[in-house]
């Protein structure tokens, strides 16, 4: 079992998925759980979220397979016991806890000029891509000492949940963050921790707790997200939740909130469409009518069936979106190539009403400058 026994016994695990170092890797990885954090200098997350035993797991692996190593270490089989592995599905339901958790958002409206605000109709977050969105946390009673906030992204749908959230290819590659796949960002702090959990390889992003200033009673914390709800490779237009848990420095949660994130170029739009297409729906007026219209521009973000609250948000955006977008066109050739692609689109909004309505007129001059507005059923870059 020397030199060729790693290579023997990768071959002969036909049916094996992963391959064999992959298995080696997950038996001798920790759980996250079972890691000491704060107090311990030499074994513990460095703060680029990678462990320091598992360079002692890389030397092992390459002086081949000896079965012993089976059992576990003792050093790193269950060091205290307290909490559970990490679990593969996150919950996502609140849960003030015996410290009562809270959040709250800063009123930030829904001016066009605003990067970050927050639904409190939706329990939904909208903000531009990195930009900051404060989030305070209250809490009713003195937290236990070294207390962390952690940030957790999580596919919303079911269908998805499964899957890691992490920064779109794209996006990643134009970073040479050593976090640069992380989707979210704890803005202003050092202390700010990247973590990805060995066996679910979910990402999270830690800071301490700081107790509110004095006279204060909230503390502030500082997300930033760094890929649009709509990046391709990325989220790909399915929306997330943000799930913040407070811990202690074992990692056992003692509260947990959440709430929806869309990431977009026009945050303050965007919450006002949905809000009111909620509202919209609530009120059960215009149900039937959307339904109908909905085939026209198919929609990616379909309507969720988990909750009636969620599939009114879903769809909102581009339905009621009836901005007019100005797109620079370089030469006239792709001018009318465009202007083919939307007045197909016109065409078919326009037949799958059945109303016989006078539609917009889509005959435009073009303008000198080589300008041409879009036209509804068109999306912005963002969206
Ligand atoms: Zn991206």
């Amino acid at each position: 079992m020397e030199e060729h026994g790693f290579d023997n016994l990768r071959q002969n695990l036909p049916l094996s998925q992963d391959s064999f170092k992959e298995l080696w890797d997950t038996v001798l990885t920790p759980s996250i759980s079972t890691i000491p954090t704060a107090n311990n200098e030499t074994e513990g997350w460095r703060p680029d979220g990678n462990m320091e035993m598992l360079f002692l797991d890389e030397h092992v692996l390459a002086q081949g397979f000896d079965e012993n190593l089976f059992e576990l270490p003792p050093e790193i089989s269950t060091k205290d016991g307290v909490t559970p592995p990490a679990s593969t599905v996150p919950v996502t339901t609140d849960y003030p806890g015996e410290y009562g958790l809270q959040l709250r958002f800063q009123k930030s409206g829904t001016a066009k000029s605003v990067t970050s605000t927050y639904s409190e109709l939706l329990n939904k977050l909208y903000c531009q891509l990195a930009k900051t969105s404060p989030v305070e946390v209250l809490v009713s009673k003195a937290l236990p000492p070294g207390a962390v906030l952690r940030a957790t992204a999580v596919y919303k749908k079911t269908e998805h949940v499964a899957e890691v959230v992490r920064r779109c290819p794209h996006h990643q590659n134009e970073d040479c963050a050593e976090h640069r796949s992380h989707l979210i960002r704890v803005e202003g702090s050092q202390r700010a921790q990247y973590f990805e959990d060995p066996h679910t390889k979910r990402q999270s992003v830690t800071v301490p707790y700081e107790p509110p200033q004095l006279g204060s009673e909230i503390t502030t914390i500082l997300l930033s997200y760094m890929c649009n709800s709509s990046c391709m490779g990325g989220m790909n237009r399915r929306p997330i939740l943000t799930i913040l848990t407070l811990e202690t420095p074992e990692g056992l949660v003692l509260g947990r909130m959440c709430f929806e994130v869309r990431v977009c170029a026009c945050p303050g739009r965007d919450r006002k469409t949905e809000e009111e297409n909620s509202t919209k729906m609530q009120n059960g007026t215009k149900q039937t009518k959307k339904r109908k219209s909905a085939p026209a521009v198919p929609s990616p973000r379909a309507p969720d069936t988990t909750s009636v609250k969620k599939s009114k948000s879903a769809s909102s955006a581009e339905e009621e979106d009836k901005d007019v977008y100005v797109l620079h066109v370089r030469s006239r050739e792709r001018y009318e190539m465009l202007k083919k692609i939307n007045d197909g689109l016109d065409l078919l909004e326009k037949e799958s009403k059945t109303k016989t309505k006078v539609s917009v007129k889509h005959e435009f001059a073009l303008p000198s400058s080589g300008k041409r507005v879009l036209q509804r059923g068109e999306r912005s870059d963002s969206d």
